[in-house]
């Protein structure tokens, strides 16, 4: 009966081993993909930023033509002036004239604060551009150490499903099988060790005579509340 616990403890320490890795390696994908997707939020932000800037060159060379079409507008108008036959039609184009040159003025101030938003924008471009670069450099290192240590668990893993098929045959059948069950039905926890008179997983009290039979090992008991395979902590 000693052996028979000593196996089985060595078999819940290899699951509850194997049960971790096995979370972990399921992890590491989303994980990786977590990583990746902060690594291109970076750059989105210095493509949002570069979007920003050709939205505003474009505004700008709109503007410059425009202020184009009313200057070459000026010009005409100043020349139908040698045309003119009357007063009035005179007076109607000097009119014509002083709010275009208007017009002209409030392009060239809108023009000028475009160009200021530029060089603000340009300064964003190279803020977030360093920002992408640094970000990319470190993610990759953190993307890198978790692909190695997966590696290594995976590793791990596999000694451990060897080592779990060497502790396995040493366990009678119908033990393995009412271990098997446990396990399955406890989230992964079949054993429990009994310290200071209580099973150390669901506290419940042990009865004394209960706990005499744990100290003696002869025989499989189960935890009355948790159903468990208790046995007592000194020979673990
Ligand atoms: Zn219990």
């Amino acid at each position: 009966m000693d052996n028979n616990f000593k196996y089985l403890i060595k078999l819940q320490d290899i699951d509850a081993k194997i049960k971790d890795i096995t979370l972990f390696l399921e992890k590491t994908p989303s994980k990786l993909d977590e990583i990746d997707s902060k690594i291109e939020e970076s750059f989105s932000v210095v493509q949002s930023h570069k979007e920003k800037l050709s939205q505003n060159q474009k505004k700008r060379r709109e503007l410059d033509s425009e202020v184009e079409d009313i200057k070459t507008n000026i010009a005409k108008l100043q020349r139908q002036l040698n045309d003119v036959k009357t007063n009035k039609e005179y007076s109607y184009l000097l009119k014509e004239i002083e709010d275009a040159k208007t017009k002209v003025g409030d392009l060239e101030e809108e023009i000028i604060s475009e160009m200021l938003a530029s060089d603000d924008i340009e300064s964003e471009i190279k803020t977030a551009e360093l920002k992408a670069k640094k970000d990319k450099q470190s993610f990759s290192k953190e993307k890198e150490k978790l692909i190695k240590k997966s590696n290594e668990m995976n590793e791990e893993k596999q000694n451990l499903i060897k080592e779990k098929a060497e502790v396995e045959p040493e366990i009678p059948d119908d033990l393995l099988n009412l271990y098997q069950n446990i396990y399955n039905g406890n989230s992964g926890i079949a054993l429990s060790p009994v310290t200071d008179d209580f099973c150390s997983i669901c506290q419940i009290r042990i009865r004394p005579q209960v706990l005499n039979e744990l100290k003696e090992a002869k025989k499989i008991i189960l935890c009355e509340n948790c159903g468990r395979i208790l046995y007592w902590k000194d020979q673990s």
